[in-house]
């Protein structure tokens, strides 16, 4: 059993902020990054604060006396997944973001002074809802659908600027579309060179921006999808297109569609998963002589069933395969009759000697 206390060197009563501070302390001296830095180390104080500075945990943790079981996948500060060297505690070292954004990720906060980079947003993802007939779900259709929404502009293609004005070499980078940042973090500093966010890396800046969209690479516009909605289709199923939704500004990406289908309520018909239960009024006579009925499919079409001798009208009675399409198969759900047994309201002398012949017959 892992001593987490041990690891961090604090007592066992230690306050959340002796053991932050511990872990600041550590983590320098042990951070892969740096020169002397030690990755299994790192690791291990780093599961041991995770569990520590967390107080549901921590208590878990003191009663049990072990972190077996524990979630590692939520909410902790690493939840970076992946198959690296420490793939069993979701860790990865390669797909670990800069040593700053590490420091962000634990502490929260940033540095004094430091720069905001600019950053052009990536359209927003819209939700549409259509509205089909269970007939349009039975067999599958393609919607179309039109809505107003941000498009790329048409004049810069989305970039932003009027390229026919020119541009000038990027004052931040000097034209390299590179910077060479010296970073002062809490492990030390660093010299790292990256892309110039003022130029995107393009080492040039447009003289003027697009004179339609101001700037921002998008207008007002309108886009149309074409949604093919699959025969048998469940009520409230998303389908999602991709670079369906707004355009992003300065040419990033568009955001995604999504579609959500949503199917009337019949008439006639109600689903119940790949079944269709209906009604049918039948009348007392009817269901003594087990006489045949006939329904209406959703396909439009007649279908006959004949009511069993001695079939209890209180169940219902099922027409195999005549319900909905069974998504991603070839077959049917069933269609399900439910009787509602009418007795006449006027009756003959005639018609009721007879009856009452037959009520004796019965009888005996
Ligand atoms: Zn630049
Ligand atoms: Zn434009």
């Amino acid at each position: 059993m892992k001593d987490y206390y041990k690891i961090l060197g604090v007592e066992k009563e230690a306050s959340e902020e002796d053991i932050k501070k511990a872990y600041r302390k550590l983590a320098h001296e042990y951070h892969p990054d740096k020169a002397g830095g030690n990755a299994n180390k790192f690791k291990e104080i780093s599961e041991a604060y995770e569990i520590l500075s967390d107080r549901e945990k921590r208590t878990k943790y003191d009663r049990f006396g072990t972190a077996e079981g524990f979630d590692f996948s939520g909410g902790a500060p690493f939840s970076g997944g992946g198959a690296g060297p420490f793939s069993g505690f979701g860790f990865d070292f390669s797909e670990m973001p800069d040593t700053e954004d590490i420091f962000e990720m634990f502490f929260g906060g940033g540095f004094p002074g430091r720069q905001k980079r600019r950053v052009y947003k990536r359209g927003s993802d819209l939700e549409y809802e259509i509205l089909i007939t269970l007939e349009e779900a039975f067999l599958g259709i393609v919607k179309k659908v039109e809505f107003p929404v941000l498009t790329k502009c048409e004049t810069c293609k989305g970039k932003g600027f009027d390229e026919k004005k020119g541009f000038v070499k990027c004052p931040v980078c000097g034209g390299r579309g590179e910077v060479k940042e010296t970073k002062r973090t809490f492990f030390g500093s660093f010299a790292q060179v990256k892309q110039c966010a003022n130029c995107f890396g393009t080492g040039e800046m447009p003289n003027a921006p697009c004179a339609k969209c101001k700037g921002s690479g998008r207008m007002s516009g309108k886009k149309m999808a074409e949604v093919e909605i699959l025969s048998g289709v469940a009520d409230g199923q998303v389908i999602k297109i991709k670079g369906g939704g707004e355009a992003g500004e300065r040419g990033t990406e568009d955001g995604d569609l999504y579609i959500r289908v949503k199917i009337n309520k019949h008439s006639v018909f109600e689903r119940r998963g790949d079944d269709l239960l209906i009604n049918k009024k039948i009348s007392a006579i009817d269901a003594i002589l087990g006489e045949e009925i006939k329904i209406k499919t959703i396909e439009g079409k007649e279908t006959k069933a004949n009511i069993p001798p001695g079939f209890n009208l209180k169940n219902p009675l099922t027409i195999f395969g005549e319900g909905m399409p069974r998504l991603g198969s070839f077959g049917r759900g069933n269609l399900v009759i439910n009787f509602e047994i009418e007795t006449p309201k006027k009756i003959s002398r005639n018609a009721k000697e007879l009856l009452e012949k037959l009520k004796r017959e019965m009888e005996e």
